[in-house]
């Protein structure tokens, strides 16, 4: 916490607005809109719910299908299967686990409608060359930026770059509110629908600025906006959204530092940031050789009363994943990641001296196990 969430929930109580598009609601907009300079922010109860928006939007039919990576969270691929659209899935790159660019030429198909690129980490994927590739083929690109807030790709901020772009604010995230997120809207034309996308389908967004004397049902849509109560707790967040990811980068240089040996000594490996990418302290997390030493990793750890996890199961080899998706390739890299990765844990206010604890004994595992 920042320190004045508590302050404007209470101002958002005292409003009796509590319903979404308050006050708070268009301030976080505007700030993300200014910060970002997108065309267009609208907060979300979630970035699913942004994700779920930004398939309605690109009117995904069943068949569709969309380039995304294995190695994510299960949102990115369901919000386009909940229009029967098809995720391919394609391998990620060695160096930042994010989408491998150099393969999804070859996954495109004349059903392919938009390629989703996740930025891994808060590290932003090879953009230039996606939005080359989609603009050639035509392809809607949809950043999954909901790890990547304040995070930037040749100067310019993640969710800025695609054609929409989703946030997260959950409390996993780096800037927060429980359950949080937002759409970002880069082309113009995508604006005026995702209004009403967003508010059950219908033009009340026109009503409330005065544009339409009554509001009525035009389009399909959901509930896809959050309440004041959240809003306003956000926007202490975003008000402090710089001293928060500069606080978490600190924290991420001191493993980063104090892990190297490790990784000189052939231990572990540790993440490897793009010249080109500004990233934002998301994530800290190690690759050891392989999942029977991650797991005793991991317990090690515990036993010290250290929390640290191991993330993503695949995509491709979930239950619905195995239902509703294609592979293209083998996907190795992806496999291989899921096997050997393991985060280390990382918040703003973490201190040194547990950082330390963490890294001694990460060492100390190694000394006694590998
Ligand atoms: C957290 C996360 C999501 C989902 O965010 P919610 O706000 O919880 O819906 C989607 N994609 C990625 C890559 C995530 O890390």
């Amino acid at each position: 916490m920042t320190g004045n969430e508590i302050e404007y929930l209470r101002d958002a109580h005292s409003n009796r607005s509590l319903a979404g598009d308050g006050p708070y609601t268009k301030k976080c907009n505007q700030w993300i809109e200014k910060k970002i300079n997108c065309k267009s922010a609208l907060l979300t109860h979630s970035c699913t719910a942004a994700l779920e928006m930004s398939a309605l939007l690109i009117d995904i039919n069943p068949g569709d299908e969309v380039i995304m990576p294995s190695y994510t969270f299960v949102s990115t691929a369901n919000a386009f299967v909940l229009r029967g659209g098809v995720p391919v899935f394609v391998d990620i790159r060695y160096d930042t686990l994010n989408l491998n660019e150099t393969l999804i030429e070859e996954a495109i198909s004349e059903k392919t409608k938009a390629i989703v690129p996740v930025h891994y980490a808060g590290v932003s994927c090879e953009m230039d060359r996606i939005m080359n590739i989609a603009k050639e083929r035509n392809l809607y690109v949809i950043e999954d930026a909901a790890q990547g807030t304040l995070a930037s790709y040749k100067g310019r901020p993640l969710g800025s770059i695609g054609d929409l772009a989703a946030y997260s604010f959950h409390e996993t995230k780096n800037l927060i509110s429980g359950e949080g997120g937002a759409l970002l809207i880069n082309d113009e034309k995508f604006v005026s629908r995702a209004e009403i996308i967003r508010e059950k389908g219908t033009d009340r967004s026109s009503f409330h600025r005065g544009e339409v004397d009554k509001y009525t049902w035009q389009d399909v849509g959901s509930s896809f906006l959050p309440s004041e109560i959240i809003a306003s707790f956000l926007y202490a967040q975003l008000e402090c959204a710089e001293e928060i990811t500069r606080d978490r980068k600190k924290s991420w240089d001191f493993y980063h530092k104090n892990l190297k040996l490790l990784e000189e000594r052939g231990n572990l490996r540790l993440p490897i940031i793009p010249q080109d990418c500004e990233h934002n302290g998301h994530m800290y997390y190690i690759l050891v050789s392989n999942a029977d030493l991650r797991d005793r990793l991991i317990q090690y750890l515990k036993d010290k009363e250290i929390y640290s996890v191991f993330h993503y199961i695949p995509l491709h080899s979930s239950p619905a994943g195995k239902k509703y998706c294609k592979m293209h390739g083998n996907l190795e890299t992806t496999n291989r990641s899921s096997e050997s990765l393991v985060r280390l844990p990382l918040w703003k206010g973490i201190t040194l001296e547990m950082q330390t604890k963490v890294v001694d004994c990460v060492d100390s595992f190694f000394k006694k196990y590998a």
